[in-house]
């Protein structure tokens, strides 16, 4: 018999409780929040769906593999295990260890930057984008058209708009610092990049003779994606198909915090020596030494491990189908979404949830607000709070999209904590019509939604 429903493929050997609170408290720790939900404790939050990103459940192989962590300060084992699963996965001969992924963005996007540089992706993530923009460079975003599009279905809509590609590296000739492909496509909705797209982008940019890097924090859920949905991939294994992905790069830059099941850590892998060199230099100015990089040794063999658990066909078959049933019973709600479903997250469409409220006054912060007092559900914006700049009047230039993301955390919560989100939302939606906006009283100049405080109208 074939069963239709789908189990989470792990028993819990260890429980964390979580803390329950009334709406009226909750109500109270927002406003002392300054209506940001970095600034709320954990411990006041029942279902955190702020970030896939280091909130994995380790699997007892991890933590066993935490206790043989060998400590010291160069040669250790555990580097050994991990420098040896990163080639093994990337094809990559020279990788250098990093304490998360922006880490390694900083290093690597810190010497190709520079004034004058350009970068071009489907879509920088905020803290690629961050650090490209911090050195002075520009960060350009080209994702296929059908991506702004958010009701549109489409199988691989984190793809890369090659046309434009062709345009911007002619026009920005001698001064592009790399191409960057993000699988998923994190920022542009969690959606993925298919095969074909990439060796596309790969062929232009040796074409031009362009780095090409790969952000590949997802790329175990992109592999997914790619062999149920891309024709001639359907009998590879996930494993060989980002091997394949990786193939077609000059290099790539990974947080392990999403698919290596990690806590904490990251890393940059390069084919060439030259470049890898360049970034060991900064690497130990900033971040430790080559064989440790600011990873404590049991961090390095919970990569290791992780890196090899996260292509189990029956842990990215729950993954990927758990985060399309949340998708799917909100659907039923009526709530807007990002489709079709991603990887690690769903996105809602705040723009046309509140169409009273104007991109200005923040919709998607509105929405944030909104799950935390009703359901204690932590998400996140990204929209105009992240992504949005001013203008020279003053005014606000908004992001592309109003978008709302409830990423999961791997191996964490189970279909009634997923229940109790639905339910949630089925009172979004009756009070949806009476949600007000925000607006910011004080913000820092980079990544401004981490600590910005705002006030509702
Ligand atoms: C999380 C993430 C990063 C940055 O990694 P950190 O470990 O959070 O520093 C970079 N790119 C993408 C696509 C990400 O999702």
């Amino acid at each position: 018999m074939q069963f239709q429903t789908i189990i989470e493929p792990f028993r819990i050997k260890s429980v964390e409780p979580i803390g329950l609170s009334t709406e009226e408290e909750r109500v109270r720790f927002l406003k002392e929040a300054h209506y940001n939900p970095f600034l709320l404790r954990s411990k006041d939050v029942i279902i955190d769906f702020m970030t896939d990103s280091g909130t994995s459940a380790m699997s007892a192989h991890q933590w066993a593999g935490v206790m043989e962590g060998d400590e010291a300060y160069a040669g250790s084992r555990s580097w050994e295990r991990m420098q040896q699963a990163v080639q093994e996965l990337t094809g990559m001969e020279h990788i250098l260890p990093t304490h998360q992924g922006r880490a390694g963005e900083r290093i690597v996007y810190g010497h190709l930057g520079g004034p004058g540089k350009v970068f071009i992706s489907n879509t920088h993530f905020d803290t690629t984008r961050a650090n490209i923009e911090f050195t002075g460079a520009t960060a350009i975003d080209i994702p296929i058209k059908e991506n702004e599009d958010t009701a549109l279905l489409h199988p691989f809509k984190g793809n890369m708009d090659t046309a434009a590609l062709e345009r911007l590296l002619k026009e920005h000739k001698g001064n592009v610092g790399a191409v960057i492909l993000t699988v998923t496509n994190n920022s542009g909705g969690g959606q993925p990049v298919s095969m074909a797209n990439a060796k596309e982008i790969s062929s232009i940019c040796r074409h031009h003779g362009v780095l090409l890097m790969l952000d590949c924090c997802r790329i175990a859920e992109n592999s997914y994606f790619v062999k149920h949905r891309e024709q001639g991939m359907e009998n590879l294994s996930y494993r060989e198909i980002a091997q394949r992905m990786f193939a077609l790069t000059d290099g790539a830059v990974m947080s392990a915090k999403k698919d290596a099941f990690a806590n904490i850590g990251g890393f940059i892998a390069f084919k060439d020596a030259a470049l890898a060199e360049a970034c060991t230099n900064l690497l130990i100015i900033t971040e430790g030494f080559s064989t440790y990089g600011g990873l404590a040794g049991r961090d390095m063999e919970a990569i290791a491990i992780g890196l090899q658990e996260v292509f189990d066909p029956h842990y990215l078959q729950y993954r990927i189908k758990s985060t399309a049933f949340l998708g799917d019973r909100l659907t039923e709600l009526g709530v807007p979404l990002m489709l079709p479903i991603g990887g690690h997250a769903v996105y809602i469409d705040a723009k046309k949830l509140y169409p009273h409220i104007p991109p200005a006054q923040y919709p998607g912060q509105a929405l944030v607000c909104e799950l935390y007092r009703i359901g204690g559900i932590r998400s996140v914006e990204i929209g105009s709070v992240m992504f949005g700049t001013y203008a020279e009047d003053g005014s606000l230039k908004p992001a592309r999209m109003e978008l709302v993301r409830l990423a999961i955390p791997r191996r964490v919560y189970t279909q009634s904590h997923i229940e109790y989100v639905a339910e949630a939302f089925g009172e979004v939606m009756r009070r949806k019509d009476k949600a007000r906006g925000l607006k910011i009283m004080k913000e820092p100049k980079f990544l401004r939604h981490f600590t910005a405080h705002f006030e509702t109208l």
